[in-house]
């Protein structure tokens, strides 16, 4: 198999080069990738407008296939989660989300994460490696046509399209992987592949600068920053990566950004840690920051309950708090949202389950130790929880 291009890997442009090798037209390639990503094709037999020949030597020197799947769990409230084998003994996470009217799928960039932000659990595992393009666009490859199997919806064109919105929220840090990142995000815009506008894919940063700047030359997406803190000191001991990019070069980049964007608004993630950096005096710092500051950046708000995992020592800031820190800043003209709890029975918050995961029995010892934590810590225990 190794000599053989797992044609997941290659974006639009890759792939007319790739048919061009083989002899055969621009078009070929267009008509090869609806087949790949719009009908979820695996089997060159089933491509019945390819020539023969080509099916042929397809078959010799190609293969499309996603990573394995280690588990596949979906919630009451249709939340489902895949758990995704990466090879030697890692794993990393998928989530679809249904709404009323959209359906999201958050995504995973690298097994691990190098950036090491004091609060996630993806962070504690340490950077194990970056994901290739196949294994970032292969998880909405494999979602999208798992969840319309499921509701027995046709693949290609015609059939209703499950998956409208994709969040690079998942583990990773998408823009230290930034080439297949960008590759996978080319292939969600192309009209000959997923066709989702720019507006409903959004990449999620911990901020690193050069990266936001190359990003809004080469594919701007929707852009969430992960933000955590109001003052360079906080975030410093939050996001490591602050201080080599501190706070004043991260909203120059978000305001930068902005003439780019798909949206006229950068989305702050902020991660409401109990005493650490959710006192009112860091609500003002906020808006003193992303309002009044030497680079005032327009912006939203969404303010995350801390998922708890016993290692980080911190704790979830209680409800009342993060309403009344969300009513300072909405106070202030800035729309905030709290994120809500989804996926509950299944664990499909923010990165508790995957990492070291070295065959199936791991994962069971893993699923093991949650339900322990779980008795121990609570039911909330790894979860976010709705805040009415
Ligand atoms: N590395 C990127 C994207 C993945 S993390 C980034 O940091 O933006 C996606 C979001 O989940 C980030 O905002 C991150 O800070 C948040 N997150 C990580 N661990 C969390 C936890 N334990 N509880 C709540 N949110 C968490
Ligand atoms: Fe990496 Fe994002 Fe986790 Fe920070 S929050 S350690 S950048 S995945």
């Amino acid at each position: 198999m190794t000599d053989l291009t797992n044609l997941l890997d290659l974006d639009p442009a890759q792939l007319v080069a790739y048919c061009g090798e083989l002899g055969e037209k621009p078009f070929r390639a267009k008509q090869l990738q609806r087949w790949i990503h719009q009908f979820g094709a695996s089997d060159f037999d089933a491509m019945s407008d390819l020539a023969k020949s080509l099916r042929e030597k397809l078959k010799t020197r190609a293969f499309i296939a996603s990573p394995a799947i280690i588990s596949d769990h979906t919630s009451t409230d249709g939340t489902r989660k895949w758990l995704i084998d990466v090879g030697q003994g890692n794993a990393v996470e998928t989530v679809f989300i249904p709404e009323e009217n959209r359906g999201t799928l958050c995504i995973s960039t690298q097994a691990g994460c190098a950036v090491n932000c004091r609060f996630c659990s993806t962070g504690k595992q340490g950077f194990n490696r970056n994901l290739s393009v196949a294994e970032i666009i292969g998880q909405l490859w494999m979602a999208e046509f798992a969840l319309r199997q499921t509701k027995g919806i046709e693949p290609g064109p015609k059939g209703e399209r499950q998956i409208t919105n994709v969040v690079m929220m998942g583990m990773g840090e998408p823009l230290l992987n930034y080439e297949p990142t960008v590759t996978a995000l080319k292939l969600m815009l192309d009209d000959n592949a997923y066709g989702l506008s720019r507006r409903r894919v959004t990449l999620s940063t911990s901020g690193v600068v050069p990266m936001i700047d190359k990003l809004g030359h080469d594919c701007p997406v929707a852009l969430a920053v992960s933000l955590h803190a109001s003052n360079d000191a906080l975030r410093d001991g939050l996001v490591p990566l602050n201080k080599k990019y501190p706070l004043v070069e991260l909203m120059a980049a978000c305001k930068r950004y902005l003439e780019f964007a798909p949206r006229d608004f950068v989305t702050f993630e902020y991660c409401m840690l109990d005493g650490v950096n959710d006192t009112d005096q860091c609500a003002r710092e906020l808006i003193a920051l992303v309002k009044h500051s030497a680079h005032p950046v327009n912006c939203k708000f969404n303010l995350i309950p801390f998922n708890p995992f016993p290692e980080s020592g911190l704790t979830r800031s209680n409800n009342i708090r993060i309403k009344a820190f969300a009513q300072i800043l909405v106070d202030a003209g800035i729309v905030t949202t709290i994120r809500k709890t989804r996926g509950d029975d299944i664990d499909a918050a923010c990165g508790q389950l995957a990492g070291e995961v070295q065959d199936r029995t791991k994962v069971q010892e893993r699923m093991k130790k949650m339900a322990e934590y779980q008795e121990k810590y609570g039911k909330d225990f790894g979860r976010i929880v709705e805040i009415s």
